[in-house]
């Protein structure tokens, strides 16, 4: 048993175990037993490696590990290592990336008084994964009992930058691809950020863009993955104890997509694993690719560090193509298809159907099944009959009463409390929205959608009209969710 700090400061090296011992014991008591599981997941793996003086180096598994008993437990460390080693104690971390191969014990910047050294760990401490001679970190993508592959990059082989028709509407960022396809990590387009309204290409472009610089780069380990994938190999990392494989193999990645980070921003858990992994990789020089369907600032949910990362590099949005560049997406599909259909009935789809591309390609589909079922020639009037009924099929769908229902799931509501005349704040504006968007999308009169929505009369539906109109100018979150709302129904 140690009795006070100046012995302490003299003790010998053999003492570490000791001493972590005991602070361990304080450590647990302090987070009780209801933290059982952040003590094994966080202070058990820690491993004394020697006391120098009053300072104690240990051993923490990796870069993520150490950040993360920096941000979440550096007060209550600071005041066990003081406790058991004095006003002047220090804890010195080492890192190890390579169980094989213990790194030499850095110092590190977290003091038992002084707190964080105002020198980023990060830039001080280069961590060099040893990919010869490192053990093998499991691979959350391989199954087990399937073959072993090291990293297969997920890219899915028919969206390349060849068949990424150019326009107006994408130039940018597919020029911007092309560039961190050539020197991935290396431009200042990092992150590389695309974003867009569905069906714009966003996931082809992305792909197309990790296909081109294993190309140009055989010996990058590109991987893309989308944030529903991500999250839940997180999500099971977590559960099994097996965080820090998950963070190693992300760290080990040259060129890292990301599809639909929206989705991630639902979990705050995978938000602080990402944001450990684009640090990683960014200080790496590592490329990143994302893609959204909303711009950054507009993701909700999106912590703000996150945020002000995913800024940092290039932001390019996809436009809805004009027409010139539908026809040439039509032709090129029918060329990769190896269909055939006049130029007539090519203008007449590219001309109709406008909101999306991947609507375009559905729509050229069907119409060449329908003309090889029936063995009927592809003319005008076999695209406009296919249209038409398309058009309306979808108009169908459209009632004042389905645009109720989107609404109150949206805003987690009963959809009766729509008939209610309750002048709750979130029923109004659910009813408000509902009006809004049954004026916008259906062909019913202003007395009709004030009838269906709580029997209200035309000049209410009026005023929500232009109140949520309003709201959509100068509001960002009503924006939002009126724009999410809009995206829903049109499913
Ligand atoms: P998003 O991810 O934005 O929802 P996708 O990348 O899935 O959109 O694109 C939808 C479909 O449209 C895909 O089949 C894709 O190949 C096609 N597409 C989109 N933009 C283009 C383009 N510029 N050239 C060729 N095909 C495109
Ligand atoms: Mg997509």
């Amino acid at each position: 048993m140690i009795e006070n700090s100046e012995q302490r400061k003299n003790m010998m090296t053999e003492d570490y175990k000791e001493v972590w011992a005991e602070c361990l014991g304080v450590i647990k008591d302090a987070l009780g037993p209801e933290n059982k599981d952040v003590f094994s997941t966080w202070f058990t793996p820690i491993v004394p490696l020697k006391l120098e003086g009053s300072t104690l180096i240990v051993q923490v598994p990796s870069m993520f590990f150490y950040e993360y008993i920096e941000e979440h437990y550096i007060k209550l460390l600071r005041r066990v290592i003081k406790s058991q080693l004095g006003p002047n104690a220090m804890l010195k971390y080492s890192i190890v990336m390579d169980q094989t191969i213990p790194t030499e014990p850095h110092s590190m910047t977290l003091t038992s008084q002084g707190g964080r050294s105002t020198v980023n760990p990060l830039s001080t401490l280069p961590v060099n994964i040893n990919k010869e001679g490192s053990r093998e970190i499991p691979n959350p993508f391989v199954i087990p009992g399937l073959r072993k592959i090291r990293v297969p990059s997920q890219l899915n082989g028919s969206y390349t930058l060849e068949n990424f028709v150019e326009g107006d509407c994408n130039r940018l960022a597919r020029s911007a691809g092309y560039a961190v396809a050539e020197k991935p990590g290396s431009t200042s387009f990092n992150p590389l950020f695309i974003h867009s309204g569905v069906g714009l290409g966003k996931t082809h472009l992305a792909n197309a863009i990790g296909l081109k610089t294993k190309e140009l780069h055989p010996d990058k380990t590109v991987l893309y993955v989308t944030s529903e994938q991500f999250m839940n190999q997180y999500g099971d990392a977590c559960k099994d104890k097996r965080v820090n494989d998950f963070m190693h193999f992300y760290e080990m990645i040259d060129v890292l997509i990301i599809d639909d980070i929206q989705m991630a921003a639902k979990s705050e858990k995978t938000q602080e694993a990402f944001f450990h992994i684009f640090n990683h990789l960014h200080q790496r020089n590592c490329q990143i690719i994302i893609t959204s369907d909303k711009s950054p600032s507009d993701i909700q949910g999106l912590q703000p560090r996150l945020l002000s990362r995913l800024k940092w590099g290039l932001q390019a949005e996809l436009q809805a193509p004009d027409v010139e560049t539908r026809k040439a997406i039509l032709h090129q599909k029918l060329q990769n298809e190896g269909g055939e259909m006049g130029d007539d009935v090519v203008e007449y789809i590219a001309y109709n159907i406008a909101s999306n591309v991947r609507e375009l390609e559905g729509a050229l589909i069907s119409l060449m099944a329908q003309s090889s079922l029936n063995h009927k020639q592809i003319t005008i009037e076999l695209a406009r009959e296919l249209i038409s009924k398309y058009v309306q099929s979808n108009q169908r769908e459209i009632t004042i009463e389905y645009i109720q229902k989107v609404v109150c799931d949206h805003l987690e509501l009963p959809v009766e409390s729509i008939q209610q005349t309750s002048r709750k704040r979130e029923i109004v504006q659910a009813r408000q929205l509902a009006m809004y968007f049954s004026k916008k999308i259906t062909k019913s009169s202003l007395s009709v959608i004030g009838l269906q929505c709580g029997n209200k009369d035309h000049a209410t539906v009026l005023h929500a009209c232009k109140t949520i109109e309003n709201l959509r100018q100068t509001d960002r979150n009503i924006r939002a969710m009126v724009d999410e709302l809009e995206k829903k129904l049109a499913e």
